[in-house]
């Protein structure tokens, strides 16, 4: 069988740990016996990054702008115990992740991988709900302290022209905590036109929820800037018969809950952070999650949601098996050759996406699944925990034979 021919290289970043064995038997088994791939390869792993003093991560997201799309394995984020485990570093080096949001401008969508067997805790769920979170500002970035005596704070903002803003926060008679976070509009415009761009691109309702019945000025920013923004995108909207909403961040709970699924819900940065988790531990785990950086010029970013997975890794250092789950860093591949596919107009390499993610399936509806999953099915279904490397055997199996 000729394999499957691409024209634009994908960029590629390897990480570390577990995900990096993975990352190499995923290629080995599941890609290059069927796909002629063609990759700008960046070594992201901990011990390069040093090496380069992290100039091999902004390397990579340049190249994935000049590019457009990219393929990323977890990374380590080194903290004071890496540093003790890793005495060569030269630094504690920043997280990658957020090196390459910063420099891509971009917002995460987040989106569980469903199946049959395991059915989400809320039971009205049929279809994925999508978080897209700002990863810009508000509490993130904000200056807060704690004072004892009576007083007044006030906010004060200073312009380069000399011109004064100024605000009494609050007069207080006794101990009191504060805090002052903020908001960049075009920070906040980004978002918006990746929210809309990214309900386009998989045909999806778009939800938005802030709580500007209360913070009337901060939230209505928000509110007001997507509104601007879904001037653009109206159009196309009503051709592909979707819908953009906004409403408070209460009723949008209220409305989750109650809901059949299928839709993206943006969230402001700290709303995202708690509402990702519950959507994900609701509907499974980190492992059964796709993740795409979506930057506001249509550049993409596909990751696994999930980290290195360092107990296993020692594990495997040791010479034992273990059964890490490969789907998300699975997905992410196959995520990212449909998109490079369908730029490119190659139908081929869009489809082989499309039969690896089936494949995927099949192999997990025929019960052969990672120790983690077979935790969680419905009474009745019958799962086999296998390694690692075996269940990726068993979902090459099903692609062969999809592809011949
Ligand atoms: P983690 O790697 O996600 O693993 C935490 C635990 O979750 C594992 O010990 C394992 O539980 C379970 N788990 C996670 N992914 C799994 C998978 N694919 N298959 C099976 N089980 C899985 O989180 P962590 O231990 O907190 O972080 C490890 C390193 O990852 C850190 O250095 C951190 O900086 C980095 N990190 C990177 C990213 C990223 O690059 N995207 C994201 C988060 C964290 P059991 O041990 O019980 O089996
Ligand atoms: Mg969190």
């Amino acid at each position: 069988m000729a394999k499957i021919k691409m024209t634009t290289p994908l960029v590629e970043m390897d990480g570390d740990e577990m995900t990096r064995i993975l990352w190499a038997m995923i290629k080995d088994k599941l890609i290059t016996p069927f796909v002629d791939l063609k990759t700008e390869y960046y070594d992201l792993g901990l011990l390069y990054r040093n090496e380069t003093k992290d100039q091999v991560t902004v390397d990579a997201a340049n190249a994935t702008k000049k590019y457009g799309v990219a393929v990323k394995c977890a990374t380590i984020t080194p903290n004071k115990q890496r540093m003790e485990e890793y005495p060569q570093l030269t630094e504690m080096w920043k997280s990658p992740n957020g090196t390459i949001r910063s420099i891509l401008d971009g917002t995460v969508f987040r989106a569980p991988i469903c199946i049959d067997a395991i059915k989400p805790v809320v039971k009205n769920w049929k279809k994925p709900i999508t978080i897209a979170r700002h990863a810009y500002g508000d509490v993130y970035k904000s200056v807060d302290f704690a004072t004892t005596e009576p007083g007044v704070a006030t906010l004060t903002f200073k312009g380069e022209s000399g011109e004064e803003k100024s605000v009494v926060v609050q007069k207080t008679d006794g101990p009191t905590v504060w805090q002052g976070a903020h908001n960049k509009a075009k920070s906040i415009r980004s978002f918006a036109r990746a929210c809309f761009q990214y309900a386009i691109d998989t045909k999806q309702d778009l939800w938005f929820s802030t709580k500007d019945t209360i913070a009337k000025v901060y939230d209505g920013e928000f509110k007001k800037i997507f509104e601007e923004e879904f001037v653009d995108y109206k159009a196309k909207f009503d051709e592909l018969g979707i819908e953009y909403f906004y409403t408070l961040i209460d009723d949008a709970v209220a409305r989750v809950i109650r809901s059949e699924g299928g839709y993206i819900w943006a969230c402001k940065n700290y709303d995202g952070d708690v509402m990702s988790d519950m959507v994900s531990t609701a509907f499974g785990s980190l492992a059964m999650m796709t993740s795409v950086l979506v930057s506001p010029d249509g550049t993409t970013e596909y990751e696994a949601a999930h980290g290195t997975v360092t107990k296993h890794y020692y594990k495997h250092l040791k010479g034992e098996k273990t059964s890490t789950n490969s789907m998300a860093t699975i997905f992410a591949w196959s995520g990212a050759l449909k998109k490079r596919g369908e730029l490119d107009g190659l139908t081929d390499l869009v489809d082989f996406g499309n039969k690896l993610e089936e494949a995927c399936f099949d192999t997990l509806n025929d019960g052969i699944m990672t120790k983690d999953l077979v935790g969680l099915v419905e009474p009745g279904f019958k799962a086999t925990a296998v390694n690692s490397e075996e269940f990726l055997d068993a979902i090459a199996e099903r692609l062969a034979k999809k592809l011949a």
